[in-house]
C-alpha cells in the first residue's frame, strides 16, 4: 500500500507531550535535528545508515525520553 510505504524502514519519531525544546538533540544530532527560528522541533523522520550513530545519542542524551527509534537494525 503505497500511503504506508514512507513508514517503513528505519525511523524517528519525538513525542510531542514530552518534548520541552531543550535542544540537546540538535547538539547531539545536527543533521537529524534542527530548531526553527520560532523556537519549533523539526527533525527528519527517515533515517539512513549513516545516522544511526547521531540518532541513537540523540535518543540517548534526551531528558525528557521524547526520541523513539524504529527499525534500526541494532536495536
Ligand atoms: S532533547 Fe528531547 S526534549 Fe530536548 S528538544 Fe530534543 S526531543 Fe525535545
Amino acid at each position: 500500500m503505497k500511503t504506508l510505504d514512507r513508514f517503513r524502514g528505519p525511523r524517528i519519531s519525538v513525542d510531542n507531550d514530552r518534548c520541552e525544546v531543550y535542544g540537546i538533540c540538535v547538539q547531539e544530532a545536527p543533521r537529524l535535528f534542527q530548531l526553527d527560528r520560532d523556537g519549533r522541533l523539526r527533525y527528519r523522520r527517515q533515517l539512513e545508515e549513516a545516522d544511526y550513530g547521531q540518532a541513537a545519542a540523540a535518543a540517548r542524551c534526551c531528558p525528557m525520553q521524547a526520541i523513539v527509534l524504529r527499525g534500526m537494525s541494532d536495536e
